[in-house]
């Protein structure tokens, strides 16, 4: 057996093998640098080709390009209309931001429970959540793979709740054969350098109603207006918009759109590595019972974004603590996905206790990230396989 690294063994590999990596090329380069050459910074034309590009991709009617997926959730609850005393539904097993959403507009986000096998928000726990004062569900799809949107969807409508769906790690995932973004009634976006397409930051609005595309176009720029329909007082003369309602400024630059274009013509290709190195990773666990294997709904064609390695803890010798250590020791870093939400001390401030979702508590202590990205060689592939594999034959019990 080959000696750990953490015990003063040889790592698997000299170099750091880092979790996640953004790719950019010459044309990204040149996408930017145009535009810093051009007219407009911010507001130009390479915000609108962004937004019809997002569209095409995804088939969506509407697109509203903005500086974050925090920004997009935000904007997202204010129209669906989440206030003073709202709740929305959503995920504990997520970044902060899917819940933070409601706070921002003075609601409370109630945490339903995952499944324990996809790891995506269970329909049966939103459906024990809802309440007269629901507004807003915010699904989140957790590593890529999509959530069960008509399941949701029915009851969402069913009560006149809006489905927000969290697709920061899913661009590139198909659901029933439809690209995410074209499936909730409010979808949102990330582009943040770790997320399979980046624009250094940036966030994207995706919806087919065109009453939440005008809410979302006020709420990017101070709920200020320069269309004379939605206006109410008579216009000055050219020089004249109206401020109709309290939005921020939560708009994307041309540079960062220039970006973005650029890498989403390199979705399909990064779309296909992720799924190969899936597929490796998934035949090479598989045959080790000391690890169990993200079971994958047939109805989402899934470009992940984060790989989850979920351990038995009963039948190791270690914990995810020590798993982890062991990892990074082979020179392998790694990261976990994540903390429960309400596990957070201002989450504890505001009243949540741990125990609200068993299936999502358990899992946050069984799980680690490994590298997934598409510059990652085949060798950097073998290379977290083969330290995964080294771990689990030293520390089976
Ligand atoms: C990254 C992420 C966000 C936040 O995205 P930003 O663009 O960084 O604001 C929200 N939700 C999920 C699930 C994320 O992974």
């Amino acid at each position: 057996m080959e000696k750990l690294a953490i015990d003063g063994g040889t790592p698997v590999r000299d170099t750091k093998l880092f979790y996640g990596h953004q790719y950019i090329d010459e044309a990204d380069i040149q996408a930017v640098t145009d535009v810093l050459k051009s007219d407009y910074l911010t507001c130009g034309p390479k915000i609108t080709e962004l937004e019809a590009k997002l569209c095409e991709i995804t088939g969506a009617k509407y697109a509203v390009a903005v500086s974050n997926d925090t920004a997009a959730l935000h904007i997202a609850c204010q129209i669906a209309g989440v206030g003073e005393g709202d709740e929305i539904i959503t995920t504990p097993i997520t970044f902060a931001a899917s819940a933070n959403c409601a706070l921002y507009c003075g609601g409370r986000p109630v945490f339903a429970d995952i499944d324990p096998a996809t790891y995506n928000i269970a329909p049966a726990s939103v459906k024990a959540h809802i309440t007269e004062k629901t507004k807003a569900v915010v699904a989140v799809d957790y590593t890529g793979q999509a959530v069960q949107a008509d399941e949701l969807l029915t009851m969402c409508h069913e009560k006149g709740i809006v489905l927000i769906e969290d697709a920061a790690h899913s661009i590139g995932t198909r659901y029933k054969g439809k690209p995410v973004g074209s499936v909730a009634d409010i979808t949102t976006f990330s582009f943040h350098p770790v997320k399979t397409i980046t624009g250094g930051e940036g966030g994207a609005i995706l919806t087919n109603n065109e009453e939440y595309y005008e809410k979302a176009l006020l709420y990017r720029s101070h709920g200020i207006t320069r269309k004379e329909d939605l206006m109410e007082h008579v216009v000055d003369g050219p020089w004249y918009y109206e401020q109709i309602a309290l939005g921020m400024n939560y708009r994307m630059t041309d540079m960062q759109a220039a970006l973005i274009i650029s890498q989403l013509n390199k979705l399909p290709l990064f779309s296909e590595r992720r799924k190969k190195i899936v597929a490796r990773y998934n035949k090479a666990f598989a045959k080790l019972p000391e690890i169990i294997v993200q079971q994958e709904i047939p109805e989402s064609d899934t470009t992940r974004h984060l790989y989850i390695l979920r351990i038995c803890p009963e039948k190791l010798k270690i914990d995810r603590r020590q798993f982890f250590d062991a990892l990074g020791a082979e020179n392998i870093c790694c990261n976990v996905h994540y903390i429960p939400t309400y596990y957070f001390p201002y989450y504890e401030k505001l009243g949540y206790q741990k125990g609200l979702c068993p299936n999502a508590e358990k899992l946050y202590e069984e799980i680690i990230t490994l590298p997934l990205y598409y510059a990652m060689s085949d060798q950097d592939v073998e290379d977290v396989i083969h330290a995964v594999e080294k771990i689990v034959e030293n520390c089976r019990k």
